[in-house]
């Protein structure tokens, strides 16, 4: 608290991001990273960026990326995306705020389900946007019907959506998208490469959708910072001037050419999201297997819930073990856990570890 803070700083209420210990190595399954390093050509390329010429970090990086838009157009190609419908920005974070800031700061209602990603309240408290929370059903899935006929000054959901893991059919997002012409839907996709359809397939036919999409989960560059949107180019348009009045250079050049070498590494992508995906299917057999309840999910998580623990005390428990999931103590999902998807090795922990937990009659609750 300081009497120099600017008026808005009083009531803003930060997001927290999932704890990122510095010791010791416990088993991290709370942040939704990918277990498995990058595409070893990123890093190469990094390398070889700083070998070759390492006085180039003397200069600006390029302030548009259009190395990383060329490639992404190029990933893409088979949704004939050009890279003047795509942005790109240091993490899908920035990317969303500059959304936020440019498309939806009208006189109605941001519309957003009650159980999403908690970055998107705490923008609209940033930038004074109002919003209206859109109960998820009882098996929490979004129901399109509840976007339709409904005044707003945009629409965001992540898909799948998150904590939860459900996705929507992409029939369902045109029927949002084509009920709200007058408004930009918005949909994050931050995990849909582990089992949904991306809806980059309908930006060509509804130039009020805009996807969001980030290195962090299946490109293993959480820590790199890199995240995109695409969409059509009057939306770019407008993304681009808001970026131009913040920050000019929001990728620095290590990251725009690490980001282009993972996106054309194909092999490593298919790989990788394979192996993460079978992973999650035998961990949610596993749980099931032990009691919880599981909602199916296309992400790299797991939304469990297990009828006769208390889900803060399993996540103690789980973290004295050496384990740390995810545990949100809000109204609705205060007895669920989000665990990600771990390598192999660590998923085997953790069935262990809650086997044990849930054995020993004195945790009983
Ligand atoms: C992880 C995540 C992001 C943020 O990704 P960054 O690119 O690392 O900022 C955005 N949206 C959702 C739903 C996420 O889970």
């Amino acid at each position: 608290m300081s009497r120099y803070w600017s008026t808005v700083v009083y009531d803003l209420d930060p997001y927290v991001p999932g704890e990122q210990p510095r010791d010791g190595a416990p088993i991290k399954l709370n942040t939704n990273e990918n277990p498995y390093p990058p595409s070893p050509k990123a890093v190469a390329a990094i390398r070889a960026a700083l070998e070759e010429d390492g006085a180039r970090l003397a200069r600006y990086p390029d302030p548009d990326g259009d190395r990383l838009k060329a490639a992404i157009a190029r990933h893409y190609a088979r949704h004939a995306i050009t890279p003047r419908q795509v942005f790109v920005g240091n993490s899908s974070d920035e990317v969303l705020s500059v959304i936020f800031q440019a498309l939806f700061r009208h006189e109605a209602p941001l519309l957003l389900p009650d159980i999403t990603y908690g970055f998107y309240t705490v923008y609209c408290g940033l930038y004074g946007i109002a919003h209206a929370e859109i109960p998820l059903d009882a098996t929490f899935a979004i129901r399109p019907e509840d976007y339709q006929g409904r005044p707003n000054g945009g629409i965001i959901f992540p898909n799948p959506n998150a904590p939860t893991g459900r996705a929507l059919a992409l029939a369902d997002i045109e029927r949002i998208a084509r009920a709200n012409p007058d408004s930009v839907v918005t949909v994050d996709e931050a995990y849909v490469d582990f089992g949904a359809e991306t809806a980059i397939a309908l930006t060509g036919s509804h130039p009020n959708l805009l996807v969001t999409q980030t290195f962090s989960k299946s490109r293993a560059l959480a820590g790199l910072r890199v995240g995109f949107a695409v969409g059509h180019p009057d939306l770019i348009e407008g993304l681009e001037r808001v970026k131009n009045c913040f920050n000019s250079y929001p990728l620095d050049h290590l990251a725009i050419i690490g980001a282009s070498a993972a996106m054309d590494d194909t092999d490593w992508f298919e790989r990788n999201r394979r192996a993460v995906m079978e992973s999650r299917d035998s961990l949610a057999d596993a749980l099931i297997g032990l009691g919880f309840q599981v909602i199916p999910s296309k992400a790299n998580f797991v939304f469990v819930h297990h009828p006769r623990r208390d889900a803060a005390k399993l996540a103690r428990h789980l973290r004295d073990r050496g384990i740390i999931v995810r545990h949100f103590n809000r109204a609705r999902i205060n007895q669920h856990l989000r665990i990600t998807i771990g390598t192999p090795g660590e998923c085997a922990a953790l069935v262990d570890a809650l086997s044990h937990i849930l054995t020993e009659k004195e945790n009983r609750s």
